[in-house]
C-alpha cells in the first residue's frame, strides 16, 4: 500500500505539473503616470493570462510580467505600441525550474549520505520541519517547537519558539513563508533558526535581546501552497483553500487580516492572486496565527518576511496617511537598511507600503500595529527582479546573512524601547 502511495505521489507529481516551456519574465520601465496606466490595462486583459510578479506602482519601480509563450507576440506588440521599454529577464522559465529541481535532488542525495542540512539549499516542506524538530533537540535549554493550528489540508503549523526565561515576556514575532512561491524567504527563516540558537551565549547581541525578550519564529505559515509550488506550480502565491462557490482555490494570505478588509489593494475575485477572501481570518493559517499572538498579549514587534523588491516597510498599507510612529519606524528602518547594507552592498528601499509600492489593504503588519505590536516591519528579500521567485540557491545564504543584519538593528532597537 505504502509503495502503490509512493508511486502515485511520484506519478502524479511528473504528470500534472504545470509545465512553463517557453513563457518569459518581462521587466517593463514605465517612464511616466500615463504608461504606468497603460500597464493598469495590461493587468486586467485576462486573455493573456499574464502573471504580474511585480505590479505597476509608481515609475520608478519596474514591473516584472510573466508571459506564457502563446502571448508573447501580443504582449510584444502592445508595449511597443505604447512605447514602454522592456528587456527579457528570464528566457526560459522552465528551464530555470528545471535546475532548481536537479540542485534540490542532487543536494537531498548529499544530505543522505553526509547526514547535515545544507542551509545553502532550497528543501521540502517536510525537510524544513525535520530541520527545525534537530534545531529544538540541539538546543532543549533554549529551543521549543509549538504547534499553533492545521492548515487547510491538514498540515501541522509549526513556530520555533526561543526563551530563556519563565511566562509571557516581551516577545518578537518573525514569518516567513506566507507566500508559497517566495522560497528564498523560507530557506532564510530556516536557517535563521539555526542562528539564533547557535549564536546565544556567543554573540552579545542575540544573547542580550534572548536574555530580555521571547523571539517566536514559523519559518512555514503556508504550508499547503509551499507543498503546491514543489509539487504542481512553481509560482503559485496563495492558500490552498477551497470556498464553496468559488470557481478558483486559495486566498491571499496577506490580504486577509482583519484591518479595513474590503479596502484598496485587495481583490474580491476568487481568482485574483490578491483575493482577500470572503471574510476577514477566512484562512486557518492567518487565523492561527492570530489566535497565537492575541492569546500571548505581549507581543512588542512583528516582522513578516517576502520577496521580491529588496524592500524594508513599516505600517500603513492600506492608506498613505501617516502611522502615528511613522517616524520612529522609518529611522529603524533606515538603520536596519543601512546594517544589511554593510555586509554585500545590497540595496533596500525604505518606507510605509502605500507609499514605497501600492495600497494594500487586509495586510499583516497593519493589523499587528493596529492591534498595538509597534515595531511592525515587512522585508522583500532579493532580488529587483533578475530572477524574481526563481532565486538561484547559492544566493541563499548571503541573503539570510545581510537579512540577518538588518533583523538584529530592528530587534536591538526594539529591547532597548520596550513599551
Ligand atoms: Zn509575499
Amino acid at each position: 500500500m505504502r509503495w502503490l502511495l509512493f508511486f502515485g505521489a511520484l506519478i502524479g507529481s511528473i504528470y500534472c505539473k504545470e509545465i512553463f516551456n517557453g513563457h518569459q519574465v518581462f521587466q517593463i520601465k514605465a517612464q511616466d503616470e500615463n504608461q504606468i496606466n497603460k500597464l493598469k490595462d495590461l493587468v486586467n486583459m485576462e486573455n493573456f493570462k499574464l502573471n504580474f510578479w511585480k505590479l505597476p506602482a509608481t515609475p520608478q519601480r519596474t514591473v516584472d510580467i510573466l508571459i506564457p509563450s502563446t502571448s508573447l507576440k501580443p504582449v510584444r506588440s502592445f508595449l511597443e505600441s505604447h512605447g514602454l521599454e522592456y528587456s527579457v529577464s528570464i528566457e526560459d522559465l522552465q528551464a530555470l525550474f528545471d535546475e532548481e529541481i536537479k540542485e534540490m535532488t542532487y543536494n537531498r542525495g548529499k544530505e543522505r549520505s553526509n547526514g547535515n542540512f545544507n542551509y545553502g539549499a532550497y528543501h521540502s516542506l517536510e525537510e524544513i520541519y525535520q530541520e527545525m524538530d534537530r534545531i529544538a533537540c540541539h538546543y532543549p535549554n533554549l529551543v521549543s517547537r509549538l504547534e499553533i493550528g492545521h492548515s487547510f489540508e491538514k498540515r501541522p503549523l509549526y513556530v520555533l519558539k526561543f526563551s530563556t526565561g519563565q511566562g509571557k515576556r516581551p516577545a518578537i514575532w518573525l514569518n516567513t513563508g506566507i507566500h508559497a512561491r517566495e522560497w528564498i524567504t523560507h530557506a532564510t527563516g530556516i536557517w535563521m533558526a539555526r542562528k539564533i540558537a547557535s549564536d546565544y551565549g556567543n554573540e552579545p547581541n542575540i544573547t542580550s535581546i534572548l536574555d530580555h525578550m521571547d523571539i517566536f519564529l514559523m519559518p512555514v505559515v503556508n504550508p499547503d501552497g509551499y507543498v503546491y509550488t514543489q509539487t504542481k506550480n512553481r509560482i503559485w502565491r496563495k492558500t490552498r483553500s477551497h470556498i464553496p462557490g468559488n470557481k478558483c482555490v486559495g486566498v491571499d494570505p496577506n490580504r486577509n487580516w482583519d484591518v479595513n478588509f474590503s479596502g484598496k489593494g485587495g481583490s474580491d475575485d476568487p481568482c485574483s492572486e490578491i483575493y482577500r477572501g470572503p471574510n476577514p481570518f477566512s484562512e486557518v493559517e492567518v487565523k492561527s496565527v492570530v489566535d497565537f499572538i492575541k492569546s500571548h498579549g505581549n507581543f512588542k514587534s512583528f516582522i513578516d518576511i517576502h520577496s521580491y523588491s529588496q524592500l524594508l516597510m513599516y505600517p500603513y498599507g492600506y492608506t498613505c496617511s501617516k502611522a502615528p510612529d511613522s517616524e520612529e519606524l522609518d529611522k529603524v528602518g533606515r538603520k536596519a537598511a543601512k546594517a544589511l547594507f554593510s555586509l554585500y552592498n545590497t540595496e533596500y528601499r525604505v518606507g510605509n507600503i502605500c507609499s514605497t509600492v501600492y495600497p494594500a489593504s487586509g495586510s499583516s503588519i497593519d493589523w499587528a500595529y493596529k492591534n498595538k505590536i509597534k515595531y511592525s516591519f515587512t522585508f522583500e528579500l532579493r532580488d529587483t527582479g533578475h530572477y524574481g521567485f526563481l532565486l538561484p540557491a547559492n544566493q541563499i545564504l548571503p541573503t539570510a546573512e545581510e537579512t540577518w543584519l538588518g533583523l538584529q538593528a530592528i530587534m536591538m532597537h526594539v529591547k532597548e524601547h520596550l513599551y
